[in-house]
């Protein structure tokens, strides 16, 4: 028989719980303590059937989960109930990536329980840090885009949005990372193994998903699909409560499943082995994440995984719309009238635009539609989210036997099919599928994330379809959610602002702006630069034990950390380390400003340059960490595994956050954002949302530099010569010749030529060449401004005081008035 977990003498009250009294996570209520407590010893006898001598720090994390997952259920069915009784507009995000990262101190922090529960475990002797990172990151997503996914769940479910996330349950998120040996090594991501706490299975609500097959005309006229083979959607539920209030949203995930009479076949002949074993092929669809940011690849099992996803969850949206409007008596007949008005589907970028074609074929072939109203149905229901303007992103899906039949060159460039370039007559049914021309014409809002991006798009990849249909056209710039960003990862700073202005900024980020008032008090600059300083102290512990690298907390914790791509230019950051390093030893007693540099993210598994970059950094900083002379002045760190849950470890340890991407590619970045909310300071390009950010914050508290956009479409024009650049440069030119001769490789002097060729003799396509010089000034301005405390610590309270409008809050108001039409609903327990 189970014991209760040891009660030798009970430990006091923190001293810190009672005097933090505007800890916006609130101050504990002892009842609830006990209670929190009652239910976990409960979880980890019932639910685990250990005792403390055999529970590991995994199974106090579970036992904990269930306890706080106890605390969610009330109000999730509460709130089901509310919308299936008022039956208001829905709000479907549909998105093939939801990286939402670890749950459980995000759940406790929306539910307002996270105080309660860590003194809870305090009293039973328990350490809540180290359960919460027994947790398995959910890793559903390679970067922005699925992050994006994952804020805008925040937000909904707090603006009380009646609103649901559907996707995939990948078996196998985004890879992990090792280094070996300098190289990125990809191992699976098995992060379901110990269970998964937050998800519920939903296998009556299971659903068929048809794929192949052939479309024949009946005897009453209707077309039907013939010839199929079946797999099964099994839904996942998991739930997303808002901060500080009822609601508690839906996230239903899909996974793949056989059904039973999957390969009959195989079974009537006897081989009833081959026809178990095959039973997984099916089950292949859900099984992994695609690790392509910002690249299209087009696999069909991918294709699979789109479609999958797709139809499973358009028949749950048409299921719940008839269910609720077929009965009531706002119809007279059984119509999709009210369709647009009770449905809102957003596409996050074109990976489910599949949703649309599916739609018209529900509404036609199943429902009997006509062409016309389907499409206006279709129309009025989706909106469409572009990502990028990068060509290899785009979808373009090949092999579709369907051909347009325009002829003229405008209509060729807005075809949803493209005609194959080669006309000759046995090619004709090569033709490509164009799934952003697709979503556009089948939604009635097409929108970009940031307001550069979005102009781009309109003067550019979509500048056709902007001006045959302008009024579809709208800006919606990224933003993130507070809570995972701040009140989650960073709570020391979310405290020490709620002490200067009050709690309202954590549900309305403009009230940040309160802070600007205090830019230039002592006592906030101290108090703000004390913060700062215990949490470079907290992330530098965790590189010494985990790297044995010894960092000086009083450098520049200088910061680049995203996914590895050509047009993020990390490899324009390393020309500056280089650069750094050779002043260093070219004047070894000269007065440097300390600096580390971590370098971190993944690269995709069949993307070379970017995986060569890594092994280059990995390479420079062997060389500048080791080099006696350099002592604590330089140091280059590459972060292993870079995802949510150590984003929310650097970003809050943050000095100086890199958002140096070639003007005119990052579509948005939200990375930028949290930093700036977290009190760095952005040296930055004129791109993506750091235009804004300069907006709000005044230029002059960031570090712009290089080209913008109509620079760099200029110089394109012009004929870039990126040699000139080499020629002209002292430094960037010895920077150059050091990667390329094996000053970084001595083992295989070699290893680098194909980098330095992709800049000298491949055109660099980013122009790091021609953004060097003004980088590498900005940085010297930088680290000149550092030494300068009142001045940097003025300018860190500006930047947060500033960063208000890059709320997900606010992005999400957006969507919701100017594209969904939604209204918040209010849930009474
Ligand atoms: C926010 C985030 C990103 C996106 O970062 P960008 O700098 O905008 O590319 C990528 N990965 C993780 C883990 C993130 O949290």
């Amino acid at each position: 028989m189970a014991t209760t977990p040891t009660k030798t003498e009970a430990p006091p009250l923190r001293p810190t719980l009672g005097s933090k009294q505007i800890s916006l996570r609130g101050i504990p209520k002892l009842e609830n303590v006990d209670e929190i407590k009652a239910t976990f010893i409960r979880h980890v006898h019932a639910d685990l059937a250990k005792d403390r001598n055999v529970a590991t720090t995994n199974d106090y994390y579970l036992a904990l989960a269930h306890t706080v997952r106890d605390h969610v259920v009330s109000k999730w069915i509460r709130t089901q109930q509310t919308y299936y009784n008022t039956d208001p507009k829905r709000v479907y995000y549909l998105s093939l990536e939801y990286y939402m990262g670890r749950s459980l101190c995000n759940t406790m922090v929306n539910l307002g329980i996270a105080t309660e529960s860590e003194e809870a475990m305090y009293q039973l002797g328990l350490n809540i840090e180290e359960m919460e990172e027994s947790e398995e990151d959910a890793g559903l997503g390679n970067g922005g885009l699925g992050r994006l996914a994952a804020c805008f769940l925040d937000s909904m479910a707090t603006l009380n949005l009646p609103a649901y996330g559907y996707g995939i349950r990948y078996e196998y998120g985004i890879f992990k990372q090792q280094i070996r040996d300098g190289y990125q090594v990809e191992l699976p991501d098995s992060w379901l193994k110990r269970g998964n706490p937050w998800e519920i299975a939903r296998p009556e609500y299971m659903l068929p998903v048809q794929f192949y097959g052939r479309s024949e005309l009946g005897p009453d006229g209707k077309h039907k699909w013939v010839g199929t083979q079946t797999v099964m959607a099994l839904p996942y539920d998991s739930p997303i409560p808002g901060y500080k209030t009822n609601t508690v949203n839906t996230m239903r995930l899909w996974s793949a499943r056989s059904p039973n009479d999957f390969d009959l076949s195989y079974f009537n002949h006897g081989d009833y082995i081959k026809a178990v074993i095959d039973r997984n092929l099916a089950e292949n669809i859900s099984r992994v994440l695609y690790p392509n940011d910002n690249f299209f690849e087009g696999k069909e099992l991918r294709l699979k995984q789109e479609y999958f996803m797709v139809s499973a969850t358009l028949q749950d949206i048409v299921r719940r719309y008839k269910a609720a409007t077929f009965g009531s008596r706002e119809l007279s007949r059984k119509s999709f009238d009210l369709f647009p008005e009770k449905v809102a589907i957003q596409l996050n970028d074109t990976h489910p635009s599949l949703a649309i074609p599916e739609l018209m074929r529900i509404l036609v072939d199943l429902e009997g539609c006509t062409w016309e109203y389907a499409w206006k149905i279709c129309t009025a229901t989706f909106g469409y989210t572009n990502h990028t303007v990068l060509p290899e992103a785009l979808e373009r899906w090949h092999g579709v036997a369907l051909r347009f039949p325009g002829d003229h060159d405008r209509l060729r460039r807005m075809s949803l099919i493209e005609e194959d370039g080669d006309k000759r007559v046995n090619m004709a049914n090569l033709s490509i599928v164009n799934m952003a021309n697709l979503s556009i014409v089948g939604s009635h809002a097409i929108n970009g994330v940031a307001r550069i991006h979005t102009e781009i798009i309109k003067n550019s990849i979509f500048r056709d379809f902007f001006e045959f249909t302008p009024e579809k056209f709208q800006n919606k710039t990224n933003g993130i959610t507070p809570r995972r960003w701040l009140l989650v990862s960073n709570a020391a700073l979310a405290d020490l602002i709620t002490e200067r202005i009050g709690e309202k900024w954590s549900l309305d980020l403009r009230h940040l702006h309160k802070l600007e008032q205090y830019a230039d008090d002592p006592d906030l600059q101290r108090a703000f630069f004390d913060v700062k300083q215990s949490n470079k102290q907290r992330l530098a512990t965790l590189i010494k034990e985990q790297y044995k690298i010894e960092i000086n907390v009083d450098s520049i914790f200088d910061c680049h950390v995203k996914r590895i791509h050509e047009y993020k230019r990390q490899l324009l950051n390393a020309l500056h380390i280089i650069t750094l390093y050779n002043r260093i030893k070219e004047n070894p007693s000269g007065d440097f400003v300390p600096r580390t540099v971590f370098i971190g993210g993944k690269a995709a598994p069949g993307y070379y340059m970017a995986k060569m970059i890594i092994k280059l950094i990995c390479s420079i900083a062997e060389v500048v960490n080791n080099d006696p002379i350099v002592g604590n002045r330089l140091k280059v760190v590459f972060l292993e595994n870079y995802r949510v849950s150590l984003a929310e470890r650097v970003i809050p340890a943050t000095d100086l956050s890199e958002q140096i991407s070639t003007a005119g590619t990052e579509a948005s970045g939200t990375g930028n954002m949290k930093f700036m909310l977290n009190g760095a300071l952005t040296i930055g390009t004129m791109d993506g949302a750091n235009v804004e950010m300069s907006e709000e914050v005044g230029a002059e508290n960031m570090f712009i530099f290089g080209l913008n956009v109509d620079e760099v479409e200029a110089l394109a024009k012009a004929g870039y010569d990126p040699n000139k650049y080499y020629h002209a440069n002292r430094e960037l030119k010895h920077a150059l010749d050091q990667i390329g001769n094996g000053y970084f490789s001595a083992t295989n002097r070699d290893l680098f030529v194909h980098v330095v060729d992709s800049l000298l003799k491949h055109g660099d396509r980013y122009m790091l060449l021609a953004d060097y010089a003004s980088y590498v000034e900005t940085q010297d301005r930088v680290a000149v401004e550092f030494r300068n405390r009142k001045l940097w610590m003025r300018k860190c309270i500006l930047n947060v005081a500033a960063s208000g409008k890059f709320s997900s809050d606010r992005t999400i108001q957006e969507y919701a008035a100017d594209i969904w039409k939604a209204e918040p609903v209010n849930v009474v327990l």
